[in-house]
């Protein structure tokens, strides 16, 4: 394979190795060491947004926009030899002299530079999976920025899209061995990011560029999409033809990867192994509760039928039967916009969380270049550095289905389920604890968001509200949020089972519908996305759990004088960490 210099690399090399940091005075003082480690994480903060330019505008950021990071391999080892200096540079800090909220900064940043090197040479994703080179997100995102007037806006984007052409031929480059599905899903989010393209196209027609400028935009307009088209190509043509002579790698990363992905993603007191035999107990938890539930349920939606022996089968009858109750395909879009009132008002009356009312939530339909993962719903923050920007709930209506599949993912989406998602997506969930974690100063927590604490969030949230009475506290709501922590906490079970266990496709199916009552869609989505990701689904069950944890514990440390709103308030206070060191300074300042 030939090999490839690039410019961008090059040139943040030599912006960054003159790097030094002023840290080494002799002063005992904490304040002066915590000014100090303020100054370094400035520093460090401008590094990665030099480095990593579509991070950058990612978060906000958009100093980089004309930019992309070539994805080559001589820029990402001049990237790790920089972080290796700024971490040299950070180990110099003594911990303990740091504040609380330094402390988090530096473990966030320590498992950034630690877990960095290890994705790049031992996890090696950027190999096997061609679906981490697109370049639609950033584009999209720029094209929608409203602070700069259109022409301007052009012609940073005329100067970014200059660099598609060299990032898909290190993308090209990169790929070896990779595995089918993530081959797939590179060719269907690549086809939609060409969307992206068009509209801009169409954006030039209303602008008043003229000249050379249009010209030029023009021209790499033309170019990046011939770049995208023909990276689809190769992926259709080559790589997915050579399948045929080499297998393509396994999805399943194996125990030993997937202990230490767990470690670096999740960053949790227990180890991967030990959180999953955790979550088979709460399944067995949860399969009586429901079992409870339902035969409270049964002559009221079954009459005199006979109750089945089997308990999982009694559980599944009646859910069936609650489950009809469902919005029509082309209402899901519209049901979802007329809930958010309601479930907003549930929490200001229950007085549970703090909210801010200046912050816009926008419920959309999904834009086409993030489809394509399986899920329902997700939650576009905006980044620390346009906290005022739109929140967008991202929602997939089943429109492209077929009648019969809309069907089931209706029925799994049904009228009580629905409200669930987005008491887990937006409110109080994450559109709630982004809100919050956009409040702190810190931007390290900002852009190094755990996982496992905002997703544990989430499902702490749906408990909350449950555990309040929300839904008037009808039991089959209450059936059907046992039904969705069912399959939080088989998240945990099946992606554990898929990558360390060996799950076959046939158990992973009689696992999900069976013991966990998912419809058809539900399932076969989940089984796609468990092989698309790895660890990701461990995040609900994990956060939620040493959520639950917490709160045990201070409820108990401070007696009478606890309250669940200056609870969630103070947990939600320490932003996006891993929820062991809020866990740490919650209970410290108890003891002070
Ligand atoms: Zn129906
Ligand atoms: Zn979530």
């Amino acid at each position: 394979m030939k090999k490839l210099v690039y410019f961008a690399g090059m040139s943040c090399l030599i912006i960054l190795i003159s790097c030094n940091m002023n840290n080494n005075g002799n002063s005992n003082k904490n304040a002066d060491v915590n000014e100090k480690f303020a100054s370094y994480k400035e520093t460090f903060i401008d590094k990665l947004w030099q480095l990593n330019p579509s991070f950058a505008t990612e978060e906000g950021f958009h100093n980089y926009d004309s930019t992309i990071d070539i994805p080559s391999q001589e820029v990402m080892q001049q990237k790790l030899s920089i972080y290796k200096i700024l971490q040299d540079s950070l180990h110099k800090f003594e911990l303990q002299k740091l504040s609380d909220n330094n402390k988090t900064d530096f473990y966030l940043i320590e498992n950034f530079f630690n877990s960095s090197k290890w994705y790049a040479d031992t996890f090696k994703q950027w190999q096997w999976d061609p679906s981490g080179y697109n370049v639609g997100e950033g584009f999209d995102l720029i094209a929608s920025r409203k602070d700069i007037p259109l022409n301007e806006k052009l012609i940073i984007i005329s100067k970014r899209l200059a660099h598609v052409p060299a990032y898909f031929e290190a993308a090209r480059e990169n790929i070896s061995n990779p595995t089918d599905i993530h081959t797939d899903l590179a060719i269907n989010q690549n086809k939609g990011s060409i969307d992206v393209f068009n509209s801009i196209a169409d954006s030039v027609k209303t602008s008043t560029l003229a000249g050379d400028d249009k010209k030029n935009l023009q021209t790499n307009l033309n170019n990046a999409i011939a770049a995208v088209n023909g990276y689809i190509t190769f992926l259709t043509d080559t790589v997915k033809t050579d399948f045929k002579k080499n297998p393509p790698r396994s999805f399943r990363i194996g125990k030993e990867l997937y202990e230490r992905k767990f470690n670096y993603d999740i960053q949790s007191k227990y180890t991967a192994e030990e959180i999953y035999k955790i979550a088979e107990q709460h399944k067995n938890l949860l399969h009586q509760q429901m079992y409870e539930l339902s035969t409270k349920l049964w002559s009221k939606y079954m009459g005199n039928a006979p109750q089945p022996k089997d308990s999982l089968a009694l559980v599944q009858s009646v859910i069936d039967k609650i489950a009809l109750n469902h919005c029509k395909k082309d209402s899901f879009v519209a049901t979802i916009k007329r809930d958010i009132p309601n479930i907003t008002k549930f929490i200001n009356d229950h007085h549970l969380v703090y909210m801010d009312p200046k912050k816009p939530l926008v419920v959309r339909k999904t834009p086409d270049y993030m489809e394509g993962g399986g899920t329902g719903a997700s939650i576009n923050a905006p980044g620390p550095y346009d906290k005022y920007a739109n929140t967008f709930y991202n929602v997939s209506p089943p429109t492209h289905l077929s009648d019969a599949d809309a069907e089931s993912f209706l029925r799994e989406y049904n009228y009580y389920t629905l409200q669930i998602l987005s008491i887990h997506e937006a409110l109080p969930g994450h559109y709630v604890q982004l809100m919050h974690a956009n409040m702190q100063p810190s931007i390290i927590k900002n852009v190094f968001g755990n996982t496992a604490m905002v997703e544990g969030w989430a499902v702490y949230g749906e408990r909350m509200m449950i555990e309040n009475g929300y839904g008037d506290n009808a039991p089959e709501m209450q059936l059907m949020y046992y039904k969705w922590n069912l399959r939080e906490t088989l998240n945990t079970i099946l992606d554990y089972s898929v990558h360390c266990l060996n799950m076959s496709e046939g158990d992973v199916m009689n696992l999900l519908m069976k013991e966990g009552f998912q419809e058809k869609t539900e399932a076969t989505n989940k089984w796609k996305r468990v092989r698309q990701t790895q660890v990701q689904l461990d995040a609900y069950f994990t956060g939620s759990t040493e959520i639950l944890a917490l709160r045990e514990d201070y409820k108990k440390a401070l007696g009478d004088k606890y309250n669940l709103y200056d609870f969630n308030n103070k947990f939600l206070s320490y932003g996006s960490v891993p929820v062991k060191y809020i866990s740490q300074m919650m209970m410290a300042e108890l003891k002070k």
